[in-house]
């Protein structure tokens, strides 16, 4: 079993994470994390936050955003990393990235509101220290008592398929590689059993992506068995594409104990290989040339 030493998908509440931007670096630091990219949903609020706490703590810290693109059959899902700072043009983008989560929650709220289930938007924002996303809506709803938990939110009201179901992004997987490979970033397809293609419509959709400027794969996730993980690592290979490791970390509180999912830093067994890693923080912008090999 390996301890990768790089985690490249983290959370913070500056999107739907349980805590600040420098928490999850201290506590990278606590576990010895060497480079860990923050990738909050739609957003580059925490970064400077997360960069500053790396400093102090001997955290390389990747500027990162995991960006939602627009897709009807489940979800698919981008982890950019920039490079530092990050292109100005870029962080102006990210702008308009936020201004559409709130119009999408507004929605949300609309049609719960519709449907009987009171609750007011300004609880929800009230929810969201940064960029909103629909486990503010689901706290919000299991407040107001129409709900247990947030998987009951999820699968009665707001998962895909629901009433008050809104899709995140407005803008094509293809359109936002480009955006951000223009910004310099290396861009990775994130958990990408959440397209829920197999296959070859899976290969070519990735293949896509590929002509788009892609380079990479979220190959290494706790969530991600062996098999999986070897799965991921072909297809990337046939369309010549980099693996990326990430944990998808939100909050200790969703860290299903010691090398469950979703723990800061776990990224799966096997997880990277020590050539994959280097192949990787080779490519991936600012690395200091100290922690590639
Ligand atoms: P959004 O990006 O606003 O669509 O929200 C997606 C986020 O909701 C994911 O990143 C998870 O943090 C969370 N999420 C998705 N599905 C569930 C679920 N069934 N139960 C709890 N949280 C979920
Ligand atoms: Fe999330
Ligand atoms: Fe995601
Ligand atoms: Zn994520």
């Amino acid at each position: 079993m390996s301890s990768s030493t790089v985690d490249l998908h983290s959370h913070s509440t500056c999107s739907d994470g349980g805590h600040a931007p420098s928490f999850v670096v201290e506590l990278a630091a606590q576990r010895g994390i060497e480079v860990l990219a923050l990738t909050d949903h739609d957003t580059l609020q925490g970064i400077a936050e997360a960069q500053a706490t790396g400093a102090e703590h001997g955290v390389h810290v990747v500027a990162g955003i995991e960006l939602s693109a627009k897709y009807s059959a489940g979800q698919c899902h981008l982890l950019a990393w920039l490079p530092s700072p990050v292109p100005q043009a870029f962080h102006v983008w990210t702008t308009s990235r936020e201004v559409d989560r709130e119009q999408r929650a507004k929605e949300m709220v609309r049609r719960l509101n519709e449907q009987g289930f009171e609750i007011a938007w300004e609880d929800v924002r009230a929810r969201a220290a940064g960029n909103l996303g629909r486990p503010h809506v689901a706290d919000t709803l299991i407040a107001a008592g129409h709900c247990t938990d947030r998987r009951d939110a999820f699968e009665r009201l707001i998962g895909r398929g629901c009433h008050a179901y809104v899709g995140s992004g407005k803008i094509a997987p293809e359109a936002a590689v480009e955006q951000a490979v223009a910004a310099g970033a290396l861009v990775s397809l994130a958990h990408p059993y959440t397209l829920e293609l197999e296959g070859q419509p899976l290969s070519d959709f990735v293949g896509r992506l590929a002509d788009a400027g892609l380079g990479a794969l979220e190959a290494h996730r706790g969530d991600q068995d062996a098999a999986r993980q070897a799965e991921y690592c072909d297809l990337a290979e046939r369309h010549g594409l980099l693996v990326s490791a990430g944990s998808d970390f939100h909050s200790v509180e969703l860290e299903d104990g010691p090398r469950g999912q979703r723990e800061l830093g776990w990224t799966g067994d096997p997880g990277l290989s020590p050539e994959a890693r280097e192949q990787l923080l080779s490519r991936l912008p600012g690395v200091p040339a100290n922690l590639v090999r």
